[in-house]
């Protein structure tokens, strides 16, 4: 179904071939997957796409699947709809939201990298799959691992939000809770990898889950009518997904199915857990590790793998990156529900008050061609909300109670902040 691909070291070039390995031993840089772009040229085209059908496969000669693999989930392909309302309130003229918090089977963009990472797991002869994860990744592992018989460890750090939590164990994953911060977890994980055979999507396993990110960036191309976004707006936590929608855009450019652009690239942090933003607004080509303290847990890694990547991504397209606080957040995962009938969990807050901000700075133009990245559902992280809705008393089931109700909501207008 594929064609050729390998690991490359990104600094030295050396090559590794196909195995279950993140790091390169010459030079300790990370892999990542490459391919023969040079014979892919002829092979690939606009039209042989789009005949496939609408999900994440249709660009299976960029992505590094085994010669026998079969999908068996219609994983990708979300909506990229027109924000007009949105638009209208950041002062935005052509604003667009790629809509992740319908990805299915789990509701996040994650469900993209697993899909990949467990297409290799199969091929590597892995039967136990595993990942460090603050929480999307966790419920997107468990359940593709149900549906395709892997045995799934799961580790969190212990304050995750309860949906989250609930919806890795209901797929019978083991769950592994830490008394720590994510990025512990990540460095127990690292220590497991080495120690058990198992598959760890995001570990031993990272170079191929990472390619399953470019897809967001493929459908955002296509579903422009085969074109690039003046600017794209990404929430990161490890800094993977801005890096490879990137990548995605490039190689686009290189099989000439795209015309050649300079596309900006805008992160988006909550500020309690900025390390990449934070680099950015100070010029910095390095990360400064954080302790996290955000309601915006799925992007509450303070030592982000690929942040050095990531800031590169940004600041050599002429982009930027800022970061909001939790209140903003909440104010708009509110927004971008009341306006476009999108509930996003709070790294899509992270990512609407980000762009808020930079359309206020002037840092992108209203009538540029902007693409913002919602990359998981409300549901999720309903927590985040709580306090901020009061339920009314309930009423008789009777006409003249509700006519009653009635003239006291028209009548009484007043905003919970208004009385508090
Ligand atoms: C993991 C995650 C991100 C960021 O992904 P990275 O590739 O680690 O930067 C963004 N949004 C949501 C909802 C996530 O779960
Ligand atoms: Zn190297």
């Amino acid at each position: 179904m594929s064609t050729s691909y390998e690991l490359r070291c990104r600094e030295c070039g050396k090559l590794w071939g196909n195995q279950p390995r993140s790091i390169c031993e010459g030079c300790f840089s990370p892999l990542e997957v490459t391919y023969d772009y040079d014979g892919l040229r002829a092979r690939i085209s606009r039209e042989q796409i789009a005949r496939r059908p609408p999900n994440m496969w249709r660009y299976a000669e960029l992505l590094p699947l085994p010669k026998d693999f079969h999908p068996s989930l219609p994983t990708g392909f979300t909506p990229l709809i027109s924000a007009p309302h949105l638009a209208k309130e950041l002062g935005a003229k052509r604003l667009s939201i790629k809509n992740d918090a319908v990805c299915l089977p789990t509701l996040s963009f994650k469900d993209r990298v697993v899909a990949v990472a467990l297409a290799q797991a199969r091929s590597f002869g892995f039967d136990t799959v595993a990942c460090s994860s603050t929480g999307n990744l966790a419920n997107a592992v468990a359940a593709q691992a149900a549906r395709e018989g892997f045995k799934a460890w799961i580790f969190v750090p212990a304050d995750l939000e309860p949906a989250k939590v609930l919806g890795t164990q209901v797929y019978g994953a083991q769950l592994v809770r830490i008394a720590g911060s994510y990025d512990q977890v990540n460095r127990l994980c690292s220590q497991i990898a080495d120690e058990h055979r198992w598959g760890f999507v995001n570990v031993n396993l990272r170079p191929y889950y990472a390619e399953g990110s470019k897809t967001v960036g493929f459908e955002i191309a296509e579903q422009l009518g085969w074109r690039l976004p003046d600017n794209v707006v990404v929430p990161m936590a490890g800094g993977s997904l801005i890096t490879k929608i990137k990548k995605a855009f490039d190689e686009l450019i290189t099989l000439g199915l795209v015309e050649k652009k300079q596309v900006r690239f805008f992160g988006a942090q909550a500020t309690g857990c900025s390390p990449i933003s934070t680099a950015v607004k100070g010029a910095q080509e390095e990360i400064l590790p954080q302790r996290p303290s955000t309601i915006a847990r799925s992007l509450a890694i303070g030592n982000p793998a690929d942040g050095h990547y990531a800031i590169r991504a940004i600041t050599g397209s002429g982009g930027w990156s800022e970061d909001v606080s939790d209140p903003e957040i909440v104010e708009s995962i509110q927004l971008l529900a009341e306006r476009e009938g999108i509930f996003t969990e709070t790294a899509g807050g992270v990512t609407v008050g980000t762009a808020r901000k930079l359309y206020q700075q002037g840092r992108i133009a209203p009538d540029e061609t902007t693409v913002l990245c919602i990359t998981g559902n409300g549901l999720k992280t309903t927590d985040a909300l709580v306090g901020h809705y009061e339920a009314e008393e309930p009423i008789a089931p009777k006409i003249t109670a509700f006519e009653t109700f009635l003239q006291n909501a028209l009548e009484v207008p007043a905003p919970v902040e208004a009385s508090a």
